[in-house]
């Protein structure tokens, strides 16, 4: 089985969210399975000198864009066994910073969607599935379907594509249709890629693809419906069979706190380890050195989707009545990064806010907090709870996506488990629910059976691994594998 998995970020070269995450790690679990997984990704600016300067240059092409043709690099590097190639173009990725957010992202974009297929016989490298990601990769199926399926070498070829956020849709004006991506008016229907009078990415990706699939069963569910489905509810609702929900893992070696360099005391399962990295962490931010303090800690994108708006509203109610820290790491919309350095610099001992990426706080945050908040309006799939119960750092969460799929509300007459959890989005809910965590806190029974659940919970990708070469291998001739 030969894949080929296109993205627009992946770990460890580049990465701003989960799904650098999830193109970091998933191939290795297939490769586990016998498939030879590669990846595919833009060589951008700010992929880390250390892995720029290891690459080999392979080949160069010129890539048709419309009336003109683009000049595209070919790098490769191997790490862990995976071979990741590197598309080059100076000026669409080389000399930039950032990777996203440019005015000229569809035109970026489409390069890169064009350059995939054109590679191909360059490389040498003729995969059974083309694994697209996200909008950013959108327009590669219709672009096979258009450009390439009269060519025998794309014959037998089968395109996958996985939504890990259908917030982020890609739509961009109707000249780009024929002008970057050389489509014609027949792909311009709503069953096509036109959305709302524009030319929409994510649909060339749910429309043209052999099967599309998300990152959990309820995600899949949901945005089947108007109020998740962002606008795309029908074109999904018409999928059918065709679109499935396959829940994410993490990479249970590098998300490992007996072996995570970033600790100042690792620890497999023991919470008086957890409590020494507390006071590490405390130290370091400016926190009241309190082992016995509860510390919830939050991680991730300030944006809407997160749920800030239910944390604004309690924040204060939270910070005078209860005797809890509040650590946040992110950045994002300025509203919500004003909001928690307003209240950071009002509670100075008990909430502290770091507004930046920074991977290796981040590690110290799970693993110093005892609870880890994730209120979600909606969360495809979530990883931050995935990392967090891994490092002992219990979720509560909304159940909303992924976060219904993996967190298990705390029973306190089973002792099953291994969080806690709220249905509706209203934020004395989950103020309630952050206040029944805290009781349970300090009742070291209650509280050492939850660690013990959520720490030794499987989160591996090995078993969603076998679902997606199940999934691969019912579209080409490869026989199923079985699951077990
Ligand atoms: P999303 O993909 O919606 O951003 P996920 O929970 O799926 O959310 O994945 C987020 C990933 O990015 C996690 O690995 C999380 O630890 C990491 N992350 C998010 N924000 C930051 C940050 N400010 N600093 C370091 N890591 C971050």
């Amino acid at each position: 089985m030969k894949l080929l998995f296109a993205a627009a970020e992946g770990s460890p070269f580049v990465k701003t969210g989960g799904l650098a995450d999830v193109i970091g790690a998933l191939p290795q679990a297939l490769r586990q399975s016998g498939a030879d997984a590669r990846v595919i990704l833009p060589k951008y600016k700010v992929i880390p000198k250390a892995f720029s300067e290891s690459m080999t240059y392979l080949t160069h092409i010129e890539v048709p864009m419309g009336w003109r043709s683009c000049y595209c690099g070919v790098f490769k590097l191997e790490l862990d066994g995976i071979p990741t190639y590197f598309l080059d173009n100076e000026y669409f990725f080389g000399a930039r910073s950032g990777i996203y957010g440019h005015g000229d992202d569809e035109e970026r974009f489409a390069f890169f969607n064009r350059a995939v297929l054109e590679i191909l016989p360059h490389i040498g490298f003729q995969p059974d599935i083309i694994h697209s990601h996200d909008w950013h990769t959108g327009m590669i199926a219709p672009m096979l379907h258009k450009h390439y399926r009269h060519n025998p070498y794309y014959q037998s070829i089968k395109t996958v594509f996985t939504i890990h956020n259908l917030q982020y849709q890609g739509v961009f004006s109707y000249s780009i249709l024929g002008d970057l991506l050389g489509l014609d008016d027949s792909y311009f229907q709503p069953g096509g890629v036109e959305f709302k009078g524009g030319v929409s990415f994510i649909k060339g990706g749910i429309n043209y693809s052999d099967q599309v699939t998300t990152v959990s069963r309820t995600y899949a569910r949901e945005i089947q419906t108007e109020y998740y489905g962002e606008g795309l509810d029908g074109a999904l609702r018409s999928l059918g069979n065709r679109l499935s929900g396959i829940v994410n893992g993490i990479d249970q070696e590098s998300y490992n706190p007996a072996t995570d360099p970033n600790l100042s005391y690792p620890y497999r399962s023991s919470l008086d380890a957890k409590r020494l990295n507390k006071i590490a962490l405390q130290r370091e931010l400016g926190l009241e050195e309190r082992g016995d303090v509860p510390l919830i800690g939050m991680v991730g994108r300030l944006t809407g989707q997160k749920g800030l708006d239910l944390v604004e509203r309690i924040l204060f109610e939270l910070m005078e009545q209860d005797d809890v820290q509040l650590v946040v790491l992110g950045s994002g919309d300025p509203r919500f990064e004003q909001l928690f350095e307003d209240a950071a610099g009002r509670y100075v001992r008990k909430l502290a806010v770091q507004i930046k990426f920074d991977e290796g706080l981040a590690r110290r945050i799970y693993a110093s907090s005892d609870l880890f908040l994730m209120p979600s309006r909606f969360e495809p799939c979530g990883l931050s709870q995935l990392i967090a119960m891994r490092y002992g750092s219990i979720p509560i969460v909304r159940e909303t996506g992924g976060l219904n799929d993996t967190v298990q509300s705390y029973n306190e007459f089973t002792g099953e488990g291994n969080g806690f959890s709220f249905t509706n989005y209203n934020a004395h809910d989950m103020l309630h629910t952050i206040r029944r965590a805290l009781r349970f806190y300090t009742e070291s029974d209650h509280w050492g059976r939850l660690a013990h659940n959520a720490m030794g919970g499987d989160y591996s990708w090995s078993r969603s691994a076998d679902e997606y070469y199940a999934l691969y291998a019912r579209l080409t001739d490869v026989p199923v594998k079985e699951i077990g």
